[in-house]
């Protein structure tokens, strides 16, 4: 293993490419797939993993915002980009970066009919959201004549797709809900297309989505965490690889008396005499108090060290007392040794939050 010195992200592309396959063979061969790309791909890397991706011959990316959208253009991204969330106030910038709106109210699409016929745009494309039960964004149903009216009325944009989200996907308790917004969606897609005349791609799928409800994939489906190698699922996550592997080093070993204590605060007080590992990570680089006061744990040489005392920003002690190590030596916060879903499991959270939350001021190593 290479010794990093630092604390670093390892970005494996390998294993990006290994998820993409594994989830293309669980679709239909014509399937469209949108990769979302979203907070910096889960965390890791933008640039490199839609490259990646690109290369790997993905149909679409997802992004969250539009200044997420103008890094991958800048970046030679030209695959077609998805913005699920944009302002209005971003119109302008979005259209000259030919990016794709999600139009989800009112307001948004009225703004947008107005950018895009000042910018004299004919069919521009766009995706109209419709909410069918997270209550999040999005259309309801009952907006349907409206809304088509309003689009047929013009030429400047022209509906590219119709997508709903499902708010448990993941959740084997909630198939009737999520059975429940599927037929809502079958029928918003209905009624959408006769009311326009013509049939857009369609898309409700997220990675859980895929795994559970494959007969819902229509002609697209959207994919986030499982190309990063969780699944929400023990069973599916065997069958993916982690891209993210986020590793430290020992920067000081302490020998504690008992009595005395541990960090700011005097998080920990030391019931018996215990020896410390102080890492060079801390909350700003992701790693948030509820880590701290022994939740979760690292790894080094291959044994458990809690996390000691409260999480500093820019280091945490951890307890080494039966691990046999030194200052100098390699720390896992997570990886093959651990996975992220294990440490975010002791704080009560989730893959997704951990891998969103490693910071920009961690080194990146990309992996081909
Ligand atoms: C983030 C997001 C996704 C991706 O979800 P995963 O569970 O990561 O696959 C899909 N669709 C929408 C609307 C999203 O916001």
């Amino acid at each position: 293993m290479t010794d990093l010195g630092e604390t670093t992200l390892e970005i494996d592309l390998g294993a990006l490419a290994h998820n993409y396959a594994y989830l293309k063979k669980r679709l239909h061969k014509d399937t469209l797939f949108l990769a979302v790309v979203k907070a910096f791909a889960y965390g890791s890397d933008m640039v490199s993993v839609a490259t990646k991706l690109q290369e790997l011959g993905v149909d679409y990316f997802a992004v969250a915002y539009v200044k997420e959208g103008v890094l991958l253009r800048d970046a030679g991204i030209t695959v077609p980009i998805l913005v699920l969330h944009p302002q209005p106030k971003n119109f302008g910038e979005l259209i000259d970066r030919c990016l794709e709106p999600s139009v989800y109210a009112t307001r948004v699409l009225d703004a947008f009919i107005a950018a895009a016929t000042q910018k004299k745009q004919a069919d521009y494309p766009v995706h109209v959201k419709f909410n069918t039960g997270l209550n999040r964004l999005g259309f309801k149903a009952d907006a349907i004549p409206g809304i088509a009216e309003k689009i047929r009325a013009q030429k400047a944009i022209k509906v590219k797709s119709l997508l709903s989200h499902l708010a448990a996907s993941d959740d084997r308790d909630q198939t009737e809900f999520t059975q429940g917004q599927i037929t809502k969606f079958r029928e918003i897609i209905t009624r959408m297309s006769s009311a326009l005349g013509y049939l857009p791609i369609c898309h409700l799928l997220n990675t859980s989505g895929v795994l559970h409800y494959p007969e819902a994939q229509f002609t697209m489906v959207r994919s986030g965490i499982g190309l990063y190698g969780f699944g929400n699922d023990a069973n599916i996550d065997q069958m993916l690889r982690p891209v993210a592997r986020l590793s430290t080093v020992i920067s000081q070993i302490h020998h504690i008396a008992k009595g005395e204590s541990v960090g700011y605060n005097h998080g920990h007080i030391a019931q018996n005499p215990m020896i410390t590992a102080t890492l060079p990570i801390g909350h700003a680089d992701g790693i948030g108090r509820q880590y701290g006061r022994g939740r979760a744990a690292v790894v080094i040489n291959g044994k458990q060290a809690p996390i000691v005392g409260n999480v500093c920003m820019d280091m945490i002690m951890v307890d080494v007392t039966h691990i046999n190590c030194e200052e100098g030596d390699s720390v896992v916060i997570f990886g093959a040794e651990q996975s992220a879903e294990q440490f975010a499991h002791a704080a009560d959270t989730i893959s997704y939050e951990i891998l969103t939350a490693i910071s920009q001021r961690v080194s990146r190593r990309i992996i081909q």
